[in-house]
């Protein structure tokens, strides 16, 4: 009897609130070069530049789209995280009040700390292409003075494929990403038909056509809707165990001490070739040798 109450309760509470899910946890990711009216790192996207307290603002609020449309498609949880040179961009006072926000560099999942099984989806906020994309602004991967290329099972990957295989161990998928339309073309190719928001298309490294804030902030709320929407429609980005991580340093002299350690093979020069058992151990050496210098 309390058996048949409890369902009856069940099926009026889900017709009284059609499809919501009652747990919806969507975990935010934000970079700052692919921000909507970025182009310069001199002066806009480096802490203590001329104009970054403007353009750390112009961030905050596309998190903010982003965290609008997480909720408008039924999120019940949002954590966002910054990801950003050292972790520290966003605006707390001018974040939705919604959120968790993970915030300081280093830690293990780097722009990915603290997602796990829990989540539902992944969204990638001002992100950008990799080093080897023609007319990409501010294109790199991850420490651009340090390294050129990283390739995950032979696959190279800009960060948005590095991060979407850490959320894949996880059975999570990346269901958005704005930035560039170089970064978005990339991650299409790579992760599959996810939503996109091209909030800038780039005619150089330091130069592009871009859309006004509003319209951008505009459209990521609306992309990260339909994408949360369409998560199980998405597949994650699973590599097989364990995972071959292959960087290429722009001097040899990179290559040649972490070669000193286990695991660790050095096929030439300037490269090495780390054999992970996971996506979680992947993140943690390539997060460790983010921390190396030459002198
Ligand atoms: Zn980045």
């Amino acid at each position: 009897m309390i058996r048949w109450l409890s369902l009856f309760i069940l099926m009026f509470c889900s017709a009284a609130y059609g499809d919501q899910p009652s747990h919806l946890k969507v975990y935010i990711s934000a970079d700052m070069e692919g921000i909507g009216g970025v182009s310069s790192e001199k002066n806009q996207s480096s802490p203590g530049s001329a104009d970054y307290e403007k353009f750390r603002r112009l961030m905050t609020q596309e998190v903010n789209a982003a965290i609008s449309g997480a909720y408008d498609a039924g999120a019940t949880e949002v954590t966002v995280s910054d990801s950003h040179w050292e972790g520290n961009n966003i605006d707390m006072e001018l974040l939705d009040h919604r959120v968790r926000i993970v915030r300081g560099f280093p830690r293990p999942l780097g722009m990915m700390q603290g997602i796990d099984d829990t989540f539902d989806a992944v969204v990638f906020i001002g992100y950008h292409a990799s080093e080897h994309q023609r007319n990409a602004i501010l294109a790199h991967m991850e420490d651009g003075d340090k390294i050129s290329e990283v390739r995950l099972n032979g696959v190279a990957v800009p960060e948005a494929g590095f991060n979407a295989a850490i959320a894949g161990d996880f059975g999570v998928p990346v269901v958005f990403l704005s930035g560039d339309s170089a970064a978005s073309m990339e991650a299409i190719h790579l992760l599959g038909p996810i939503e996109t928001a091209v909030v800038k298309s780039g005619s150089g490294f330091y130069s592009g056509t871009m859309l006004h804030p509003e319209e951008a902030q505009r459209m990521i709320r609306e992309g990260v809707r339909r994408g949360v929407e369409r998560r199980l429609q998405l597949k994650p980005y699973r590599l097989a165990h364990p995972v071959r991580l292959e960087i290429t340093f722009k001097e040899t002299f990179y290559a040649e001490i972490v070669s000193y350690f286990r695991n660790v093979e050095r096929p030439t020069a300037n490269s090495i070739v780390y054999t992970a058992t996971d996506m979680t151990d992947a993140s943690r050496f390539f997060n460790a040798i983010g921390y190396l210098h030459d002198e």
